[in-house]
């Protein structure tokens, strides 16, 4: 029998929990991008930036395994790596609930998906986490890998777009959505999950716990404090917008279609 992680008890796991959640800066997700002129990357300037909201969804799990369980989770920790001003989307990880917090200040430089997987092992030794809770995907560079990444750096299981997260015993048992159905996975401690949009809700920041975090500590490193040396295996070539789409055209009966498509070869 399994139970869900928000319904477990201390005594069924006979480890507690040092979660580490990372958690990037992108653009909101409610932005449209739109392509710099150099066209070697989005537009930047001036554009409203927020938690990745996979990285909210890790985050927001979890809080619910630390409130529902009370002893179970030792602690939690965020960290992020980014430019300086990231620590904004500490703060709100800080006002949303978790314990401490780490920026890993890269400046304006993109670090890639194995880079980032680097410091974040660097990061789970230093924490001595035991469960990485990653999003499944960043949506401005869109790779899917960090996680994947880390878990081989580490060697841990990995269980990728969880949909759901339970508890057996010491076993932890995730479901992931796949094409027609799901998949079940069972995984001892350590272990790295990435989360689906399925996986739950994330909550807002209260104001008050907003104005609390901003007096709360944050750890500050370079990758150097973390014997990280940044160096890039990817060049950007090119970044394009797609094509601009034709305007479609309305059809009077089921006659003229058949002539429109005719006309336009699709049949
Ligand atoms: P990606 O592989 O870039 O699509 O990102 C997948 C997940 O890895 C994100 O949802 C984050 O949890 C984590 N991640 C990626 N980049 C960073 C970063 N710069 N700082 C913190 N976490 C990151």
């Amino acid at each position: 029998m399994t139970k869900s992680l928000t319904a477990a008890t201390p005594e069924i796991m006979s480890s507690k929990l040092k979660i580490l959640v990372p958690v990037k800066r992108v653009i909101d997700f409610a932005i449209k991008p739109r392509i710099n002129k150099a066209q070697t990357g989005v537009e930047t300037k001036g554009v409203k930036f927020s938690m990745n909201p996979f990285c909210d969804i890790a985050l927001e799990e979890s809080l619910r395994i630390k409130e529902a369980n009370k002893g179970l989770v030792e602690k939690i920790h965020a960290v992020s790596i980014g430019p300086t001003k990231a620590q904004d989307i500490l703060r709100t990880a800080l006002a949303k609930g978790v314990d401490t917090t780490t920026l890993v200040d890269v400046g304006e430089e993109e670090v890639e998906p194995l880079q980032v997987a680097k410091i974040l092992k660097k990061v789970v030794e230093k924490e001595d986490s035991n469960i990485v809770i990653l999003g499944k995907q960043a949506i401005d560079d869109d790779a899917n890998q960090t996680g994947q990444m880390l878990a081989g750096l580490l060697n841990w299981p990995q269980a990728t777009n969880a949909s759901k997260v339970e508890f057996s015993g010491d076993d932890v048992i995730i479901t992931r959505e796949v094409d027609g159905g799901a998949d079940t996975l069972k995984a001892k401690l350590p272990v790295v999950i990435t989360t689906d949009l399925r996986l739950n809700e994330p909550r807002y920041a209260s104001l008050p716990n907003i104005m609390k975090a901003k007096k709360k500590p944050l750890e500050k490193l370079k990758p150097a404090d973390l014997g990280i040396e940044l160096a890039k295996k990817l060049e950007t070539l090119k970044v394009e917008e797609p094509p601009v789409r034709e305007p479609g055209v309305v059809v009077a009966s089921v006659d003229e279609l058949v002539s429109k498509l005719k006309e336009f070869k699709a049949i």
